[in-house]
């Protein structure tokens, strides 16, 4: 058992994470890392270092333990495996999860890391951020799925940033485990203790239906019972409605879907979302209607951004009630998160209840989703990193120096 691991604190409490344990030491991926490989990637892994075939299937199994229920961090740790074995993979392959370039803590307890990623043909390094919520009977891990976003929503912080490239699974399924290292979350087999993190939402950057193949693919390691183990039912996905994804969605990743609506008319939500210029709202509701899966007690969870005189008026209210009929829903308020720069501003809190109650009393729960780490600029869409794109000219001078070495 590590220091970490015997002074990890009992219960989800906030006040306990605020303490401020050093870094460890990530090192930046020189070798690829394993993390993210299904079992069947481990399997060609171990045969491209000459294990024999009837073995592969179990070999990868033990690797597989190692890495996702016991949080192994080197090939020294998985002892379950030969030392010769452990040798030849260790000079190929790291079990590195992405490195942490800071940490911040918010007065709140919400914690926000700062991750580099290897940046194209070994340019500069691509940032993307990671958040853990606490809460008393539950902590929420907020993933991001793209480097910045493609899509401009305007009162979106993200939005701002230009896209830069796609998280590869490896990438997604190394936030969980940075996350679970840097909170102590894998020793909780040897407590016997509710795990920290309980519970996935891909709410970070990024549009996540439009890195499908490697949402959906990350998110089978997190939710597989024999290793990370967070059921999908525990995993939101948060969409602003790419259409063609979505029962695509419900039929191969199988999480919670969450839609960022945000607004009742196309006008104001083509201002808003500018997606639904491509898909409007009767084709993003009828996508909803139609989500594999969907029941009352598997209901969707709407979002919808208070933006002050812009959309919080009871009217919209009304409207957005008329509006989800038929679909079991839950409606998300979200309080507008500001962040500089914005040309929004947050509703004011009794217009906030009263649309709220319009919505309760129309029979849908209606939480009013309490801004978190606003402080350390880590609530919902005020994430943004420093990582710009390439010019073109800059990615083909990469490309050309990448070939020639
Ligand atoms: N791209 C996906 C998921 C990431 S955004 C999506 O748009 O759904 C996660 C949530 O935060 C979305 O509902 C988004 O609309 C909301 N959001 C974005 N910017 C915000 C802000 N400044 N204040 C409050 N919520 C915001
Ligand atoms: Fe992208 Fe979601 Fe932000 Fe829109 S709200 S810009 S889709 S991250």
């Amino acid at each position: 058992m590590t220091a970490l691991a015997a002074t990890r604190p009992k219960t989800v409490a906030a006040a306990s994470f605020i303490e401020k344990r050093p870094l460890e030491r990530y090192i930046a991926p020189a070798k690829p890392s394993l993390v993210g490989f299904s079992r069947a990637a481990l399997a060609q892994v171990l045969a491209a270092v000459g294990v024999p075939e009837r073995q592969q299937r179990m070999r990868a199994q033990q690797i597989w333990q190692g890495l996702y229920v016991r949080g192994a961090q080197s090939f020294a740790e998985l002892t379950t495996l030969s030392k010769d074995l452990r040798a030849a993979l260790a000079e190929r392959w790291t079990l590195a999860r992405p490195e942490i370039a800071a940490e911040q803590i918010s007065v709140d307890g919400t914690r926000k890391w700062l991750l580099r990623l290897p940046g194209e043909f070994g340019g500069p390094p691509h940032e993307v951020e990671c958040v853990y919520i606490p809460d008393t009977d539950r902590g929420t891990l907020c993933l991001s799925s793209q480097v910045g976003c493609t899509l401009n929503c305007s009162f979106c912080h993200t939005g701002t940033q230009r896209l830069v490239r796609n998280l590869t699974a490896g990438e997604i399924v190394g936030q969980v485990m940075l996350a679970r290292d840097r909170l102590g979350d894998f020793s909780v087999v040897a407590f016997g203790d509710k795990r920290l993190i309980s519970n996935i939402v891909m709410m970070g950057m990024g549009e996540p239906l439009y890195n499908f193949e490697a949402v959906r693919d990350g998110l089978d390691i997190v939710a597989d019972g024999d290793g990370l183990s967070i059921s999908k039912r525990r995993i939101t996905l948060s969409t602003s409605g790419v259409v063609p994804n979505i029962g695509r969605a419900g039929a191969e990743i199988g999480a919670m879907l969450a839609v960022s609506l945000h607004a009742v008319t196309d006008e104001l939500r083509d201002e808003l979302v500018p997606l639904n210029r491509k898909y409007p709202l009767r084709d993003l509701l009828d996508a909803c209607r139609n989500y594999p899966g969907l029941s009352n007690a598997r209901r969707i969870t709407f979002e919808y951004v208070m933006l002050r005189g812009v959309n919080d008026s009871p009217a919209d209210a009304r409207a957005l009630v008329r509006l989800l009929k038929g679909i079991p829903a839950k409606i998300n308020l979200i309080p507008f998160n500001p962040w500089p720069g914005s040309q929004y501003e947050c509703s004011d809190w009794k217009q906030i209840e009263k649309f709220s109650e319009i919505v309760f009393n129309a029979g849908y729960a209606s939480p009013v989703r309490t801004p978190r780490g606003r402080d350390i600029l880590a609530a919902c869409g005020q994430l943004k990193s420093a990582t710009e794109k390439l010019s073109a000219r800059e990615r083909l001078a990469l490309r050309a120096m990448a070939l020639t070495d």
